[in-house]
């Protein structure tokens, strides 16, 4: 079948799919204590996503992450990772990964690798257990560290995520860095993006941007930039000292569009091109109205790719002000 391209000439070869949008977190710069979850009737089921995913590598698809939400919690997941892991036997797919705060990985990651996982995001953004309580209200450290070391001993490459902000985590940027490398986990930074409501916290007062933390790092390391590329918006550095490499994403102090290869599906079956775009296509309904017939859901999916915009409008030069805020929470796109 005739790859995905958009109509600025990127090969669209990387879906990420969030399979849920609970969590057994609430991160404060990701979802107010209080969140209204969707009816679960509005998900698609376990069967509906393997239909959904397999259209997609049918079309050229080549790397499928699995985020949420915290894609761990929803129930009978594992039956969803298996059916991928065909994909994976066939050659159709090259890489099966998730993103996941972790809490669930003492008893997913060694299923998980049995399946095909190699490579693993855990978001972790604090080592300090009284800041993490903190900062996703309701999670534990020691549990998320045992999921790491789960992964690890499953024979996982584990990256960690971590978002920079300020006031929080300025002063782990060494401890962290010197944790990633002693336990020989990558790591990358993310910028904070204004998305969804958080009820009373403040973006702006969140906000720590990643030339700062850059040049921090430039104060005690030699840095030489790293050309390689994933086709995703993260840049890497190498630490000459230790040798760790070491990635940014920077939707806010850099653009890194031009070379956008992903597009992202929520649980509920929409389609979005851009996670800072409103824009989206409901696939679940030709998904539902013809359970044996995949031509006019691959059509859909071709219309919302031609439809991909050029980038994102994050931007918060203005002083005191957000531009191209999103209303729908990262749990809700898949971050
Ligand atoms: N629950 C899983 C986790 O935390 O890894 C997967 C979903 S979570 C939405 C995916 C990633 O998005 C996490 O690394 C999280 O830190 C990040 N994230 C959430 N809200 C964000 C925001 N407003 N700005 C930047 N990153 C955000
Ligand atoms: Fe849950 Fe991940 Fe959002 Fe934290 S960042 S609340 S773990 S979905």
């Amino acid at each position: 079948m005739a790859p995905l391209i958009d109509p600025f000439a990127r090969a669209i070869r990387y879906l990420r799919v969030s399979v849920t949008d609970r969590c057994d977190f609430r991160c404060t710069y990701c979802m107010a204590e209080h969140m209204t979850f969707l009816p679960k009737a509005e998900l698609l089921s376990l069967e509906e996503l393997d239909r959904m995913c397999s259209a997609f590598i049918g079309m050229g698809v080549e790397k499928l992450r699995i985020t949420g939400g915290e894609p761990l919690v929803r129930r009978g997941i594992m039956t969803f990772f298996e059916a991928m892991a065909r994909h994976l036997q066939s050659g159709a797919l090259q890489e099966l990964t998730l993103t996941t705060n972790g809490s669930q990985l003492s008893r997913f990651a060694a299923p998980l690798a049995d399946l095909g996982v190699r490579r693993i995001n855990v978001s972790l953004d604090t080592l300090d257990p009284a800041k993490f309580a903190t900062i996703t209200r309701w999670g534990r450290l020691n549990q998320v560290l045992d999921g790491i070391l789960a992964a690890k001993a499953a024979g996982m490459r584990v990256k960690i995520n971590t978002v920079a902000l300020k006031g929080f985590n300025e002063d782990e940027l060494f401890p962290l860095l010197d944790w990633c490398a002693r336990e020989d986990l990558d790591l990358t930074f993310i910028e904070v993006m204004p998305m969804g409501e958080m009820g009373e916290e403040n973006r702006l007062d969140q906000y720590w941007s990643l030339r700062d933390l850059r040049a921090r790092l430039a104060d005690r390391f030699t840095l030489t930039d790293l050309l390689e590329r994933s086709g995703g918006p993260a840049r890497y550095v190498r630490l000459a000292e230790t040798g760790q490499k070491i990635g940014f994403i920077t939707p806010l102090t850099h653009n890194f569009c031009e070379s956008c290869n992903r597009v992202r599906l929520t649980c509920t079956g929409e389609l979005y091109m851009c996670l800072g775009q409103e824009d989206m296509a409901d696939l679940r309904a030709p998904l539902r109205l013809h359970p044996d017939d995949p031509a006019p859901l691959e059509a859909a999916i071709r219309d919302a790719i031609s439809r991909k915009p050029k980038g994102h409008d994050f931007d918060y030069t203005r002083q005191g002000a957000i531009r191209g805020q999103m209303t729908r929470h990262m749990s809700h796109t898949g971050g």
